[in-house]
């Protein structure tokens, strides 16, 4: 259509262009504004023991559309390309701290795991920031665990390192999230020192069709439980799914076999299929395999 060179298409191009600009820029004053109003949601998704089908802790995920349900996949990309994602993570943190304050008594025990892009790791005012909340909240301690996502680059490993060990010897658990999605998994795992690895779901499905697959997870997670690491395995969406990752010897599970992402976390009260987690009596537990 450019070809045709009529000024009235170059005249709606331009437009069109004014337009997206307006858009992208809409989305930004918009997400810098949910950062600083703390308007935003969360939704809870548990994460099971494999061997007692009991609830570990939730994953902390956060929301922007009202009814809850949308992924925030895309606001985050936004985020972590204008330089907002440092500012949302924090307040992300301070959301989940005021919220695990505000539950009940008998809900004490209760641990959630909130994301932290690869990009804030490396930030200066994001460790100052939540070296400020934690400090401010000694009792959250064991409560709160952080996941780092893989969606941008750790620039630099060793500084990354040094937060995680930071956050670990102060009692904060720290995952290494979507592992196998990224290159970069094999230098993450031999400098970052975490507590436990998450398997990226399409690379576990990719793992259950490959022909050697079943040899490659299990590897992997022996390799994990030498280095003293837990491993999870996440978008776990059938039984077959959950029967191949505890084959490969996964400590923990995730997924929407056992419960979507919910705001409400008295719905996982009853979890859904928890019994297929419980190993078959027979089922010498695995270490005849080993
Ligand atoms: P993630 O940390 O790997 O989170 C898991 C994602 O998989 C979530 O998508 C969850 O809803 C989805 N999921 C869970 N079980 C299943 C399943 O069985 N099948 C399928 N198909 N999907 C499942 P969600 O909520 O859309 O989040 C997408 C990503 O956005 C997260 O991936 C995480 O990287 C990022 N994210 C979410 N909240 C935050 C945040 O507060 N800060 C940062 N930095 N990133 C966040
Ligand atoms: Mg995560
Ligand atoms: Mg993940
Ligand atoms: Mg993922």
């Amino acid at each position: 259509r450019f070809g045709e060179g009529s000024e009235l298409s170059l005249h709606e191009a331009g437009q069109r262009l004014r337009e997206r600009l307006s858009d992208a820029m809409g989305s930004v004053t918009r997400l810098r504004r949910a950062i600083d109003d703390g308007v935003f949601g969360i939704a809870f998704q548990p994460i099971v023991d494999i061997r007692s089908g009991a609830i570990h802790h939730f994953e902390a995920l956060t929301r922007f559309d009202e009814a809850g349900t949308g992924s925030p996949f895309e606001t985050i990309l936004l985020a972590e390309e204008t330089g907002l994602i440092e500012d949302f993570d924090l307040a992300m943190a301070r959301k989940a701290v005021s919220w695990l304050g505000r539950l009940p008594l008998n809900d004490e025990h209760v641990c959630i795991a909130v994301n932290i892009s690869g990009r804030s790791i490396n930030s200066a005012a994001y460790a100052e920031g939540l070296h400020r909340l934690l400090e401010e909240n000694i009792w959250l301690r064991r409560r709160l665990s952080f996941e780092i996502t893989e969606s941008a680059q750790i620039a630099d490993l060793d500084a990354a390192n040094g937060f995680i060990q930071g956050l670990r010897r102060r009692g904060f658990g720290v995952t290494l999230d979507d592992f196998g999605a990224g290159a970069a998994s094999f230098r993450y795992l031999s400098v970052l020192e975490v507590d436990a690895v998450k398997f990226d779901g399409a690379a576990i499905r990719h793992a259950q069709r490959a022909q050697k697959g079943r040899a490659f997870l299990s590897a992997l997670t022996e390799l994990c439980r030498r280095m003293g690491i837990s491993t999870i395995a996440e978008m776990i969406e059938t039984p077959e799914a959950l029967a191949f990752v505890r084959e490969c010897g996964c400590n923990f599970v995730q997924g929407y076999l056992f419960g979507q992402p919910a705001a409400d976390i008295g719905r996982f009260a009853q979890l859904p299929n928890r019994g297929l987690l419980v190993p078959p009596r027979r089922d010498p537990v695995g270490a005849a395999k080993a």
